[in-house]
């Protein structure tokens, strides 16, 4: 399990409200004091939890429930580290077409168009540098330095 990314703040526990103790992660939001065993959860965990036990919140049941701000929870959301129940409330936006998703940035089918995008692109760019005559190797860290060495 992966420590929480630090550029989204997730007010995490330090210190066991009961004893003072230690908190340690224990994956999914969650915390556990190392002096009396007492659960704590990030902001994460906190949305994570209530979006489980709440399939029909939304989003601004949660944000009142958990404390955590819309933005927050959004940001979560884009990030696909939580994932809202099809038939819920709470529900995001494809970036490209405006479609209702789940989490992440697109819908599926503009996933794919997406990806589809990027393999385009990569060819023009390879077929870009064919042309200017450094590629027919295509040394994947050569290309820039390759220039200066034909003469
Ligand atoms: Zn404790
Ligand atoms: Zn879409």
């Amino acid at each position: 399990m992966s420590e929480p990314k630090e550029y989204l703040s997730l007010d995490i526990p330090v210190n066991c409200s009961e004893c003072g103790g230690r908190m340690i992660y224990k994956g999914v939001g969650e915390y556990a004091c190392e002096l009396c065993g007492a659960l704590a959860y990030d902001d994460y965990g906190k949305v994570r939890n209530y979006i489980e036990q709440h399939p029909g919140a939304t989003q601004s049941d949660v944000s009142a429930a958990t404390g955590v701000s819309k933005a927050k929870i959004r940001q979560l959301l884009i990030e696909e580290r939580i994932e809202v129940t099809p038939d819920s409330p709470i529900f995001m936006h494809c970036a490209l077409c405006g479609a209702d998703i789940r989490s992440g940035m697109y819908c599926s089918a503009c996933a794919t168009k997406v990806k589809q995008d990027e393999i385009h692109v990569a060819k023009v760019v390879r077929e870009k540098q064919r042309k200017m005559g450094y590629a027919s190797d295509y040394g994947k860290d050569a290309k820039g330095r390759r220039r200066f060495e034909r003469q």
